[in-house]
């Protein structure tokens, strides 16, 4: 639906990620007028990119359309665009679609933008390395991927990897191009996961952390902890080793990087319209009731702030999306202080490893991760036709050895070495 000059909203809501999306189904029933204004028509479900990446899933499994999944809600409406300017004061905010600016006057504005790559000050990174953040991120990493496994047996380079960082997404990377190599392509591939704290998966520690880089050596991943990449140019990734102990430089197509984030654009845009601070990722150090600065009708949640070191994870953004909007309905008091209930988090490594961390005695690993892993993932994925999918899809590629997604893959053009050339 249209929004023209001066429309005004109860609610406005920037972004339809998990933080977004939640609040806006927090709205359902509510007297509330809404509007959703997001960059990208759909709701994406970030957790399983890298299983569009690797052809275990379809790009479509995984990123619904916000206006379907949100059909119900009558007193939402859903448009595509990009929000460029808030002025705090008449409370208004400017998005930007079909080419040209719309103004919206808004009650309360909630802003869920999420999080960009950090390059760590190297920018040019971004255009030598795959990212995964998008869902064209996704089906890019996966065309090269299909790419190099059609590359002749001799070109090295083509089946070498590098991933950097080893949180969650770069140990699933690691692990699921190793499955795929072995179980769906059936070649000899050279896998390294670099990072630079001396544990993989650090937010998890001890036995958790060991019995992943067990798992993944099992895989044939060769991991490099304590070491940092610092250079990434002519196909070439320079890696140095044990803090410092030796240098490595590996000829490679593909460099994966999941390193660091930082805050998206907006947050810097509502920083400086209402004189909030921000960390040194460029998130917005929100009040405890998740208010910005010092303007009590705009919030900020999700991976774009920064409250109490809570983790940068999906029921964070989904818990803090509701209790704006219990806030602004009143059914909280008004300054309610938020406080992140915390479940636990899981990673998966490869088919049947995984691990989960409830609480810091309550941890488990293995089999038993792995499918608790695939419930959970079920259950969150949005959309019920999704999760049928997910299911046929899981069941095809981890008791048997299809890639469904991958398989779609048929125009990929082999890219160039040059690709990462500096
Ligand atoms: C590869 C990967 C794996 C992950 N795995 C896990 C996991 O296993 N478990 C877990 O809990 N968390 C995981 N996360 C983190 C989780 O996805 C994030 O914490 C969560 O998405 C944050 O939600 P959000 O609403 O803050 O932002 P996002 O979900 O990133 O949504 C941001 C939204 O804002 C929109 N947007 C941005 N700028 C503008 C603008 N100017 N105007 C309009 N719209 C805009 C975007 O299009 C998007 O819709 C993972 C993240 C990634 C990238």
């Amino acid at each position: 639906m249209r929004t023209d000059d001066a429309t005004y909203y109860d609610v406005v809501i920037v972004g339809s990620g998990f933080g977004g999306l939640a609040a806006a189904r927090r709205l359902r029933g509510r007297g509330e007028t809404a509007l959703l204004i997001s960059s990208t028509p759909e709701h994406l479900f970030q957790p399983l990119l890298y299983q569009v990446a690797t052809g275990g899933l379809g790009r479509e499994d995984i990123a619904p359309r916000t206006d379907t999944l949100l059909r119900r809600h009558r007193n939402v409406e859903v448009v595509e665009g990009v929000v460029t300017a808030v002025d705090a004061m008449p409370a208004v905010l400017t998005y930007r679609a079909d080419g040209r600016d719309h103004r919206v006057h808004y009650g309360s504005l909630i802003a869920a933008t999420g999080a960009a790559q950090s390059y760590f000050g190297r920018d040019e990174y971004a255009d030598r390395t795959f990212a995964l953040k998008t869902i064209d991120d996704a089906t890019r990493l996966r065309a090269h991927l299909r790419a190099c496994f059609d590359a002749p047996v001799d070109d090295a380079a083509a089946t070498t990897f590098v991933v950097v960082g080893a949180g969650a997404t770069g140990v699933e990377v690691a692990g699921q191009i190793a499955e795929l190599a072995r179980r769906h392509e059936r070649r000899e591939v050279a896998i390294t996961l670099v990072e630079g704290l001396d544990d993989v998966l650090p937010a998890f520690g001890g036995g958790l952390s060991e019995y992943s880089r067990r798992a993944l050596e099992k895989s044939g991943v060769e991991v490099l902890t304590g070491s940092m990449v610092t250079d990434i140019s002519d196909g070439v990734v320079t890696v140095n080793v044990n803090d410092g102990a030796a240098t490595r430089k590996i000829a490679t197509d593909t460099v994966v990087w999941s390193a660091g984030v930082s805050a998206s654009d907006f947050a810097g845009v509502l920083a400086e319209a209402t004189g909030c601070y921000t960390d040194r990722a460029g998130r917005l150090l929100v009040n405890d009731d998740l208010t910005v600065g010092g303007v009590a009708n705009i919030y900020a949640i999700g991976d774009m702030t920064s409250l109490r070191g809570y983790p940068g994870q999906s029921p964070v953004a989904m818990q803090q999306g509701r209790h704006a909007v219990d806030i602004i309905t009143r059914k909280r008091a008004p300054g309610s202080v938020f406080h992140y209930r915390d479940k636990g988090s899981m990673s998966i490594i490869s088919r049947g490893r995984a691990v989960a961390k409830l609480t810091e005695r309550i941890t488990f690993r293995g089999l038993m991760a792995f499918v608790a892993w695939l419930g959970v993932h079920l259950y969150y994925l949005a959309g019920v036709g999704n999760r049928a999918k997910a299911v046929v899809a899981w069941v095809r590629s981890f008791v048997g050895s299809a890639r469904p997604g991958f398989d779609e893959v048929v125009e990929a053009p082999r890219p160039e070495p040059a690709r990462i050339a500096g």
